[in-house]
């Protein structure tokens, strides 16, 4: 917190002037409380990798991180792996409880747990669940890919984006502020930046692989508070490195074998077959 500070804006981002100093945002929302703590864990993932690029490369070209995949990797990983586990709740949940006690105080932990994982089809997504986020990178890949290759058309989006909504997720946005106008990448000219998002969450989880392989007590050490080992780890492995390695040879280096997306699928498997049952 001595290197950096933390700002309200109406969306949460991270920026950096030098390793110092690295300042992140975060908003509160009426209608959802939680918005706001996993938006801020997301932010707290970017900043601690910005923090922890090795000193010694602070103004060369290899002072900064290596790709937006690897940086979405970081943030990913503190909001999901680590914010919307049961481990980390079974630290957090008693305050969370006394802070809210109007809110919460007849939800037990395990509600709660399910409450925070619950899986379902959403128009917007910034607030999708883990399991049907990559469908929304999905989907708008394959309209870049339109766009780029000629084959759609701009006029066309809208009733394209819509078409695919319903065949990926089964649902139709009412207008094209929850449908194809509630991104801001295409109007700022960034395209080809979405699959990030899919390929941050895919190192993500063979990254927590890798870690708890290596540390089998981290999620133990989650549930009494400790998180050193995990942040000690992703600043030996990927954070002091900068942009000394391409992102998908880091991956490599650190895990053994390349990007590998079974590590996404067999996370998410886990999680909800135990979660639902099913
Ligand atoms: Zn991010």
């Amino acid at each position: 917190m001595d290197h950096g500070r933390i700002d309200l804006a109406p969306h949460p981002f991270t920026t950096n002037f030098g390793h110092g100093d690295v300042r992140m945002t975060t908003r509160f929302l009426d209608d959802d409380g939680m918005s706001s703590l996993f938006s801020t864990m997301h932010e707290t993932g970017h900043a601690l990798y910005d923090q922890g690029i090795s000193p010694k490369y602070q103004g060369t070209s290899l002072g900064h991180a290596v790709s937006s995949g690897t940086h979405e990797s970081q943030s990913r990983l503190w909001e999901n792996l680590v914010g919307r586990s049961r481990e980390f709740w079974r630290f957090a949940y008693p305050t969370m409880g006394m802070l809210f006690p109007a809110q919460l105080g007849n939800v037990d932990l395990e509600h709660f747990y399910r409450g925070i994982n619950r899986v379902e089809p959403s128009f917007i997504r910034v607030e999708a669940d883990e399991a049907t986020y990559n469908m929304h990178i999905i989907l708008r890949m394959e309209l870049e890919i339109g766009l780029i290759e000629g084959s759609l058309a701009t006029r066309d989006l809208p009733e394209v984006w819509n078409s695919k909504m319903k065949e990926y997720l089964g649902i139709t946005p009412e207008n094209d502020s929850v449908g194809v106008l509630q991104d801001v990448h295409w109007s700022g000219g960034m395209i080809g930046y979405f699959p990030t998002y899919a390929l941050g969450n895919l190192i993500s989880a063979q990254l927590w692989h890798k870690m708890t392989s290596d540390h089998p007590g981290i999620p133990e050490q989650m549930a009494t508070g400790h998180f050193e080992t995990i942040l000690g780890w992703l600043r030996e492995n990927i954070h002091q490195h900068g942009s000394r390695y391409d992102s998908m040879d880091l991956v490599q280096r650190v895990t053994g074998e390349r990007l590998n997306a079974d590590y996404y699928i067999e996370y998410l498997t886990g999680k909800y077959k135990e979660i639902y049952r099913f």
